[in-house]
């Protein structure tokens, strides 16, 4: 156990201030690593299409994309009175992060998450990334999950001037949970194999179970970021640019309201686009779209007899299911992506792992509404289950 001074949100000021935390996980203070995760500093990572050429293992995959696999971070404290300060900016930064990572991984074995996962898991801090195909020059302004490095990836900040993602909770909680997601709906493997089956080449033939991924990774993580911070606004504190679009709680029809179809006509009309203006456009619109998902969550948590944490406990038991309703076996079985490109398959997967019948209920009327699916499409889950009917 210790004590240490790191930024956080105070909702009841509305600003960000030092604040002592006890750190119950750290096992290196000097290298701020532990059982929350392990910084290296100094890498320098390439990404790009020379180098891959060859690869086919994990282990060919670091050695061609690590030009410099970095090294362990020195943060330097002053003590008063038993609590740790933070002695320069980096030092700072770095103590925030771990202490996010460290609640995000705690919210998280609450729920059930297997202990041995993400264990100590590595975040580059500050690397020096470059990706083929990119602006020039390294990449800024960022955090992310990178699967195929098993790491967290906390950019440099160029042209962000608000909080540092890596002092933001909900930041680093919603890449966490990309890193949950990864660890358990594809039980942590290195490439998952519905990527190879859906896009071989690279190119995937039909677009909904692929696009459909990438929207479920996107509001889910928001979920969890949620979950971590109780704060459905946490991207205004770093991000305030997106203005509302990933808030899950205040309703907003055009923001929490979707159906399959709508998807299926915006399949049809980005289809004609060319692969890298299709990325684009669902690279902006995943987020968007998660937001539906995030908020149907959100608003299920709201009724009577459940809790965002109980709604929480079945999404991460949804994750952990082996069932032929669930993710992970939908994801084995669909050869091209045309079973998991479908809202009701999702919606049917988180509800199946309900653990309480309000819970299970709650669900049922929220994604119901949200995603315009009937009691039918879910086959006997929510026969007696009326649509919240917010969106009309
Ligand atoms: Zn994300």
């Amino acid at each position: 156990m210790i004590d240490m001074a790191v930024l956080q949100w105070n909702p009841d000021s509305g600003v960000y201030e030092l604040r002592e935390a006890t750190i119950t996980t750290l096992t290196d203070v000097e290298a701020m690593r532990g059982e929350a995760a392990t910084p290296i500093g100094n890498a320098e990572i390439i990404v790009d299409g020379g180098r891959l050429a060859h690869v086919e293992t994990e282990k060919q995959f670091r050695d061609a994309v690590l030009e410099d696999a970095g090294s362990p971070v020195e943060v330097q404290f002053l003590e008063q009175d038993g609590v740790l300060y933070p002695a320069d900016f980096h030092s700072l930064n770095l103590a925030t992060a771990y202490y996010n990572f460290e609640q995000a991984r705690l919210y998280a074995l609450a729920r059930g998450l297997a202990p041995e996962k993400l264990r100590g898991a590595p975040f580059y801090y500050f690397p020096d990334v470059h990706l083929q195909g990119a602006d020039p020059g390294r990449q800024v302004d960022n955090a992310g999950w990178f699967p195929l490095l098993r790491s967290f990836l906390l950019y440099p900040f160029d042209r962000l001037q608000e909080v540092p993602l890596a002092m933001n909770q909900g930041v680093v909680a919603h890449e966490y949970g990309h890193g949950i997601f990864h660890a358990e709906v594809f039980d942590g493997s290195w490439f998952p194999a519905y990527s190879v089956d859906w896009c071989p080449t690279g190119r995937c033939a039909q677009q909904a179970g692929y696009r459909m991924v990438g929207i479920i990774e996107e509001g889910f993580a928001d979920a969890w970021a949620v979950g971590v911070t109780g704060d459905p606004r946490f991207t205004h504190h770093s991000l305030s640019m997106l203005g509302d679009s990933r808030d899950p709680d205040r309703f907003v029809r055009k923001r929490h309201c979707y159906s399959q179809s709508a998807y299926e006509t915006e399949l049809a009309r980005t289809a004609p686009l060319s692969e890298a203006d299709q990325d684009r456009y669902w690279s902006r619109r995943q987020y968007e779209v998660g937001t539906v998902l995030a908020g149907a969550l959100y608003r299920a948590a709201r009724d009577e007899g459940t809790s965002y944490d109980q709604v929480m406990d079945t999404l991460l038991r949804s994750y952990r299911a082996s069932g032929s309703r669930s993710l992970g076996a939908v994801l084995e079985s669909d050869r091209d992506g045309s079973i998991f490109g479908s809202f009701r398959i999702v919606a049917r997967a988180v509800i199946d792992a309900a653990g309480d019948e309000p819970t299970r209920r709650a669900l049922c009327a929220a994604w119901m509404d949200r995603l315009a699916l009937t009691a039918a499409e879910l086959e006997g889950l929510c026969d007696d289950v009326a649509a919240n009917g917010e969106c009309g």
